[in-house]
């Protein structure tokens, strides 16, 4: 392999300073202080627990609440989000963590896919934010991870397992559409991982996963936009502290609770991003 010297200004280079890619500054702010307000009085319209191994299907109507629970032993979930009536509006990771960073918390928005790109929940509260970024460059409820799958499993093991996220998701979606797999599959996108810490190694920019910190009674409070179909996976990883993609890990399960009443004061749904979607064409 062609060896690569540094040039003389190696040091100079790597000293410009970094810009931040999509500075926020002029996003709306979100309406945190209404929205607590109206959480205040929502009450619980029903639970769905999340087996290990498995995932479920709720629907949060905007302007309702739903909260992700840890009931019982550390476990991590992988989330993902759809407009309830267009399945093609979902939630877009990449542009989550280009807006907001690698992991996200209380303030941060969940935002769609184009042509949508719009918030489609709001995170009210994160009872994990306390653990900021610790000294391996872990932080929690990452925007970097894709899922576990099955494809992946077979590429790095060679064998078959069928209770990844991604089919986790797949099974779930395809049972509440009431349709089979192979129509439920494309749906399935990247997720938030729900309780999962995570980073990239100092030495090589690694993706790593470490014991999840949730605990029993720990919860991310999201406040839905629109209205939502939310699908989450109880991780076969258990708390991502060893190996996932197998039935190696302790796994327990999660809770979704889904919470209604009157909406914040002053907010309105979002609409859908402004850009007329010429792209230039014919200009
Ligand atoms: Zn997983």
């Amino acid at each position: 392999m062609t060896q690569h010297k540094e040039p003389p200004d190696a040091a100079a280079r790597r000293a410009v300073a970094p810009v931040i890619c999509y500075p926020t500054a002029t996003l709306p702010e979100p309406p945190l202080e209404a929205c607590r307000a109206a959480w205040s009085s929502a009450r619980k319209a029903g639970t769905v627990r999340v087996p290990p191994r498995e995932a479920r299907v709720v629907e949060v109507p905007a302007g309702g609440f739903l909260r992700i629970v840890c009931p019982e032993r550390p476990q991590v979930g992988d989330l993902n989000l759809f407009s309830a009536h267009d399945l093609s509006e979902r939630f877009y990771s990449g542009k989550t963590r280009a807006l907001h960073g690698s992991h996200v918390t209380a303030g941060d928005r969940l935002w769609s896919c184009f042509p949508w790109l719009r918030p489609m929940a709001t995170i009210v509260e994160d009872t994990l934010a306390w653990y900021g970024i610790d000294e391996h460059g872990g932080a929690v409820h990452d925007v970097i991870g894709t899922r576990c799958d099955p494809y992946t499993g077979r590429l790095l093991s060679g064998t078959d397992y069928h209770h990844c996220c991604h089919s986790n998701l797949t099974r779930a979606l395809a049972a509440h559409l009431g349709v089979p797999v192979a129509e439920a599959e494309p749906h399935v996108h990247d997720v938030l991982n729900v309780f999962m810490c995570t980073g990239f190694t100092r030495d090589a920019g690694r993706y790593f996963m470490k014991a999840s910190p949730v605990r029993a009674g720990d919860h991310l409070l999201l406040f839905a936009e629109i209205d939502l179909l939310a699908v989450l996976s109880a991780c076969p990883g258990g708390d991502c502290g060893a190996r996932h993609s197998s039935d190696d890990a302790a796994c327990h399960p999660l809770d979704l609770e889904v919470f209604v009443g009157p909406p914040p004061d002053g907010w309105r749904p979002p609409e859908p991003n402004a850009y007329g979607r010429s792209h230039g064409a014919g200009s």
